[in-house]
């Protein structure tokens, strides 16, 4: 028989634990000849999360769940279900059920009859979203893929279905700013897209600030392309070409002319210009250094606080 594991990443989600739970063990009713696993991921939330996970524990054996010691970000939370998981496959959802379970019976038979390796599910709308998120959120698609050579789907979630040999591939990649839209797409593999219309979470909150998805968006950049040290490379020699071509004209004209103190204003101009650019350029390249460093450092990606797993 068959095993899915599903890992559902959590952070403050106490209103939308037994909703959720609920909605999923529904869907796996109808699927008697796959056995399920949960497991819960409590991302150091600050609410009764963990508690609500051990009550559902206590209730329904196929519960497990592990409590970081501290808020380490989702994409932990993601790994942490991708390493613990003991299914043959693996299907990351989010708590607050904008991820229909109603989808995974037909993951399930993609994967098992259609030969795929995994099953990816994308939203086509962004209803319910400020449309100024929307805009900024095509344009870092728009940028990202133009930048990498990870294809990151545009409207793509973290709800997919992965068989084992994903799994591992996945986490075969230890680095520790982990962006896995990007992780995702850099393995290749085939993959089939589901399509929904977006679902509005079913409570709590999202945990997204505008200023959060921006950071994000830059770390995606940094992390899966090289991109902007080329450009502030190739921004250097512009500025190098145009000062040659400055320095001959001034030179030129002063021979012709004579020298006049004129120009400052310009001078001024010209200067504040280039130690922008210097500046940009040295901020880029230090995004790249930074990012280094806390590779370099090997932390591990989460810890464990409490879990009722047993190794
Ligand atoms: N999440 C998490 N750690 C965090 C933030 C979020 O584990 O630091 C979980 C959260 O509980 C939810 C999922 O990631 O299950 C998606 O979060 P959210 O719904 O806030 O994001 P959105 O759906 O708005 O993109
Ligand atoms: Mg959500």
């Amino acid at each position: 028989m068959d095993k899915i594991s599903v890992a559902v990443p959590c952070y403050n989600e106490e209103p939308a634990l037994e909703p959720f739970f609920a909605a999923v063990s529904a869907v796996a009713e109808q699927m008697p000849d796959v056995e399920f696993e949960f497991l819960f991921i409590d991302d150091g939330s600050r609410d009764r999360t963990l508690e609500k996970m051990q009550e559902l524990a206590r209730r329904d054996s196929r519960v497990k769940y592990i409590s970081f010691s501290r808020n380490f970000g989702k994409e932990a939370g993601i790994y942490a279900g991708l390493e613990n998981a003991t299914g043959d496959y693996v299907v990351v959802m989010d708590a607050d059920l904008q991820d229909p379970p109603a989808l995974l019976p037909e993951m399930y038979r993609s994967i098992r009859e259609e030969g795929y390796d995994c099953v990816g599910s994308r939203r086509v709308t962004r209803k319910g979203e400020p449309p100024i998120r929307s805009f900024f959120a095509r344009l870092f698609y728009k940028l990202i893929n133009k930048m990498s050579d990870a294809e990151i789907v545009d409207g793509a979630r973290d709800f997919q279905m992965m068989s084992r040999q994903v799994v591992e591939a996945i986490l075969s990649m230890g680095e520790y700013n982990r962006f896995s839209k990007g992780i995702f797409g850099w393995i290749g593999f085939k993959k089939k897209w589901l399509e929904y219309e977006n679902i509005e979470r079913v409570a709590g909150e999202t945990k997204w600030s505008f200023w959060q998805l921006l950071l994000y968006a830059i770390e995606g950049i940094v992390a899966f392309s090289t991109t902007p040290l080329v450009i502030s490379s190739v921004f250097g020699l512009i500025c190098c070409a145009l000062a040659l071509v400055m320095i001959l004209v001034v030179i030129v004209r002063t021979l012709v002319f004579g020298d006049p103190t004129s120009g400052w204003p310009s001078l001024v101009c010209i200067m504040l210009l280039l130690s922008g650019i210097q500046m940009l350029g040295i901020g880029i390249l230090g995004q790249y250094l930074a990012k280094t460093y806390l590779e370099t450092k090997k932390r591990p990606i989460y810890l464990v606080r409490q879990t009722n797993i047993e190794k």
